[in-house]
């Protein structure tokens, strides 16, 4: 049977406690164990699908279509399991399945209360999540002890540990230790704070992370683990590292893993370490020679996080090609008014992300137009591809007024337009095409070499599609369709063969990039720009091989 991790923070959001679990997830995954991880989000939505990226950063789509927090992501690229919808459980969705219970005559007219109704319920999604394959379960819980929202779920973890027993269960828990310069000291007084909260709702930590940007000394982790009842190994210093890649050997070296592992009695001599291939990967991430500058056209690029997953994928496959990646944030609002095609021809490559609503759309048209027509090497996302697509329209087969109806519902030329008959709506949450699909790769095409493969499947999330009947003409224009949907009514990868690298896809690949295993379309993005800024001559396809 499983045994639970409970990673909880104290203090402050953002100390990064989804880095510290998901590197926990992967030391315990290097040791042998077999894990998942999931999310409790404590905030009211029913999943972040409706959220405002600019605030809350990216939506992470699960192959099975769950929209969950991006928390997820890091999760994924850390362990490198595949989630599920059930990784991601919010207090909308615990109430959602309470009330329903409730006017189903479930609890047979007993009050509906916090304690045990939505306890229970919580502990319920917890358990769903253990099973007989896997060794451990380590579950994040959002927000920060002290705040309203979080109590039930501090409750439901409390009771955990009596229902699956002492030994089944560890609570480690992130707290933050400033260094104030006026002193010269660092401090622990928010830590025994966030303790005695947590211990408030009667959780004693197993073992306190703290966060700071120096070492912590080993006597300041005995005043900590003196004033909040901890070993002092079990007091672990997380200092700020220089690549988030880094940090699962940091939590090593300060032996994170071997303590859970002892506190949760699983035999170590079981289940030695083999970092070796991290450690490759981290050597490589520490020694990148070239460089290469990507501009991501968006209107979120005031909340970088928004575009998290793209701009792991980018590095990594920075990583596999030995180079940094220099990020340029261009507002599509700005485009081609105040950056113009000479600032973008600066560019060694553009990634056109996904997004929603028309805010800056007519500016990631002029850039993918820009793009086309100077060779800049261009990755176009979801609606990155849907502008490619409008712009080859209007550009080049000259289909005047040619837009998405998410845009210009009255478009004389919707060459993006809702296909709803097209997919089966019983199988997309509501209007959205959401999760895993296949597509088939045109075999000749750059994405078929990419992938090396002739089928791909890809995570979606989007309403509008590629209209396919303007396929022809769009093909006509130079923009060949190069992969579709198995029965070939659906779009699902567009590229030009005359053009370095100009690829669109309709699915949103970033979410299955590893850093290890850099995404084929970010590579291939990432070693297009690399020939534009070395000034090798680019490589073209041959356009009569595409079919
Ligand atoms: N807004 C577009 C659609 O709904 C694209 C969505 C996206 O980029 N994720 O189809």
């Amino acid at each position: 049977m499983s045994k639970f991790i409970f990673v909880t923070g104290g203090v402050s959001s953002s100390l990064g406690k989804g880095l510290t679990a998901s590197s926990l997830g992967r030391l315990l995954k290097l040791r042998g164990l077999r894990i998942t991880m999931c999310k409790l989000d404590p905030y009211i939505n029913v999943d972040p699908g409706t959220m405002n990226p600019g605030e809350h950063g990216e939506v992470f789509v699960t192959d099975d279509g769950g929209e969950t927090d991006l928390d997820l992501g890091h999760y994924e690229r850390f362990i490198d399991e595949s989630l599920n919808r059930n990784s991601n459980t919010t207090t909308g969705s615990i109430y959602s399945s309470v009330i329903a219970k409730e006017r189903r005559g479930d609890y047979l007219g007993k009050t509906v209360q916090v304690i045990p109704h939505v306890t229970d319920e919580i502990k319920e999604r917890v358990r769903r999540l253990a099973s007989d394959d896997l060794d451990v379960v380590i579950v994040e819980i959002g927000g920060t002890v002290g705040d309203i929202e979080i109590v039930p779920f501090v409750e439901a973890i409390r009771q955990f540990r009596r229902d699956v027993g002492r030994d089944n269960v560890c609570y480690v828990h992130l707290t933050l230790v400033p260094y104030l310069a006026p002193s010269g000291e660092q401090k622990t007084k928010p830590t025994q704070h966030s303790v005695t909260e947590l211990r408030s709702r009667g959780i004693q930590p197993d073992v306190i992370v703290c966060r700071s940007d120096q070492p912590i000394s080993e006597g300041l982790k005995r005043k900590i683990s003196l004033l909040c009842d901890v070993p002092a190994q079990a007091v672990i210093s997380a200092v700020d590292a220089p690549s988030i890649y880094e940090i699962p050997l940091a939590m090593h070296e300060e032996e994170l893993d071997k303590i859970v592992c002892e506190m949760l009695r699983i035999d170590l001599a079981d289940h030695e370490i083999d970092l070796s291939a991290w450690e490759a990967l981290v050597d490589r991430v520490e020694s990148l020679e070239r460089s290469v500058r990507i501009g991501i056209i968006g209107k979120y690029v005031n909340m970088p996080d928004a575009y998290l997953s793209i701009v792991e994928s980018l590095r990594h496959a920075g990583f596999h090609n030995s180079s940094q990646i220099e990020f340029d944030w261009i507002d599509a609002e700005m485009v081609p008014g105040e950056i113009g095609a000479d600032r973008l021809e600066r560019l060694d490559g553009i990634v056109i992300p996904g997004g929603f609503g028309e805010r800056g759309i007519e500016g990631m048209i002029a850039a993918a137009g820009i793009a086309r027509e100077r060779g800049i090497p261009l990755l176009g996302i979801c609606l990155g591809m849907q502008v490619m697509v409008v712009e080859t329209a209007r550009n080049v087969a000259k289909l005047d007024g040619a837009n998405s109806t998410e845009f210009d519902r009255l478009s004389p030329h919707p060459v993006i337009d809702l296909m709803a008959e097209q997919i089966d709506v019983s199988d997309m949450g509501g209007t959205m095409r959401l999760g895993a699909y296949p597509a088939m790769l045109a075999s000749g095409s750059q994405v078929a070499s990419l992938y090396a493969a002739e089928v791909a499947s890809e995570r979606h999330r989007h309403r509008y599609e590629f209209n396919s009947r303007y396929k022809a003409r769009i093909e006509d224009a130079g923009l060949v369709c190069s992969g579709t949907s198995p029965d070939g009514r659906l779009v699902e990868f567009v590229e030009r063969p005359d053009h370095p690298f100009f690829v669109g896809t309709q699915a949103h690949p970033e979410f299955k990039s590893r850093p290890d295993r850099p995404h084929p379309l970010f590579r291939g993005l990432v070693e297009a720009a690399l020939e534009r800024a070395e000034g090798r001559e680019p490589r073209l396809l041959d356009l009569d091989a595409v079919h």
